[in-house]
């Protein structure tokens, strides 16, 4: 794990050094590092070497990175599927969840962060650790703090809820009480979590008390809640928090920041790249159209026609090879770039590849290209890309995640 570490400080570097937002902070296509330069490294001033805040601050922009690239890669499955297949279908779901879960996510935090947190206080998001045997797991929100850590799982499902012992699960019912859908038990993943963290605790040599909240972010009717069940609406988490900050102090201070560091530093990037999500014959993988997903033909290099919409685009090859990567294979061969954008040399597939932070293996007419996931969560180039074909797939969907121009499934509420 020394080469990403490298980087990823390396990019922290040119934060402290120019200011900029954090979006726009790393791997900007110019100031792109050369991999496995070891040089780099030993430049670096020693505090920031040793800086756990820092490495916090690195692997919040690789998260949220990632949370991009996920959304993207579900949006482009659904519109490089074939419609009315059972995938689709599925993968529509998976991207309204998806979204649905950040929104929520997102209410949790800004409602916790609005809370006057005492000093000795970290809130630690989206870490995912791993235990003995290759066991991962993913942790929403951490507050750690001196009277220990409170683990919070958000969720994000409305309606009428239920919760049912026996087998444990969460039941949305109708007025009636007809079930509508029905979930895992968020109280009993919130105890898994509780029991992996306090696994994980041991094992890096750390004791502190560890309670759990499950926070729903849209404030549901519940009914039959059993007696003790550590539920909450969004409207209570103010106080939840400030109740577990006022226990009484449990951890010294400096164990706090301890704690908070080996989580950061031992916090892996969930990036489960290519998707499984169908059989990559399944998907089309040709330029297609932002707008309508036509495939789109080819005028000259830069020029890409979409005949449905009668439009042209410019330069649809970053967002092909990514959606390549994100739902293919994580290696593209040079001809397979030649025959996805219509190039008859390797020389003009490989000044395309060379856009990305990619890998070149193999050589000449063998070559292929790649992807180093982590580099793509963190590169500026490919956030902003992302960011805009989400911004239009956002607005050109209900949120139910149908195409507005034609609502054919049935709504889910
Ligand atoms: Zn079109």
């Amino acid at each position: 794990m020394i080469f990403p570490e490298l980087v990823m400080i390396f990019h922290e570097c040119l934060l402290i050094i120019q200011p900029i937002s954090l979006q726009n902070s790393i791997l900007g296509p110019s100031k792109r590092p050369k991999f496995k330069d070891g040089t780099v490294h030993s430049k670096l001033p020693e505090n920031v070497l040793t800086s756990w805040k820092i490495r916090k601050r690195v692997l919040d922009v690789i998260t949220q990175g990632a949370a991009l690239l996920m959304e993207f890669a579900y949006g482009q499955a659904v519109e490089r599927l074939p419609p009315y297949t059972s995938e689709r279908s599925d993968t529509e779901r998976s991207l309204r969840n998806l979204r649905a879960g950040a929104a929520g996510e997102q209410k949790v935090i800004e409602a916790v962060r609005s809370v006057a947190l005492p000093e000795h206080t970290e809130l630690v998001q989206n870490v995912t650790l791993s235990l003995l045997g290759g066991v991962r797991f993913q942790m929403d929100l951490a507050l750690l703090s001196k009277s220990g850590i409170l683990l919070i799982e958000c969720k994000q499902i409305g309606g009428r809820l239920k919760f049912h012992t026996g087998p444990a699960e969460l039941r949305k019912v109708d007025e009636d009480g007809r079930i509508l859908s029905v979930y895992d038990c968020p109280v009993a993943q919130l105890s898994d979590q509780q029991e992996n963290l306090l696994q994980w605790l041991r094992i890096a040599g750390f004791r502190t008390p560890v309670y759990g909240a499950v926070v729903f972010a849209n404030n549901p009717i519940i009914e039959e809640i059993g007696e003790g069940m550590p539920v909450f609406k969004l409207r209570e988490t103010r106080n939840l928090v400030r109740r577990h900050v006022e226990r009484k102090p449990v951890v010294h201070e400096n164990e706090v920041n301890r704690i908070a560091a080996a989580m950061i530093e031992s916090s892996i990037p969930y990036l489960p790249f290519p998707l499984q999500i169908a059989e990559p014959s399944q998907f089309v993988t040709n330029p297609i159209c932002s707008i309508c997903n036509n495939v789109l033909s080819k005028r000259s290099e830069r020029k890409w026609e979409c005949a449905k919409c009668n439009r042209i685009e410019h330069k649809p090859y970053l967002l092909t090879l990514l959606a390549w990567f994100l739902l293919i294979r994580n290696t593209i061969s040079s001809a397979e770039i030649m025959q996805l954008f219509g190039l008859k040399t390797h020389k003009a597939a490989r000044s395309i590849a060379e856009r990305l932070p990619l890998e070149k293996i193999g050589s000449r007419k063998s070559s292929a290209y790649k992807a180093d996931y982590e580099a793509l969560a963190g590169s500026s180039m490919v956030l902003d890309a992302i960011q805009t074909w989400l911004k239009q797939d956002r607005a050109a969907k209900d949120q139910y995640g149908t195409r507005k121009d034609h609502q054919l499934a049935a709504k889910d509420q």
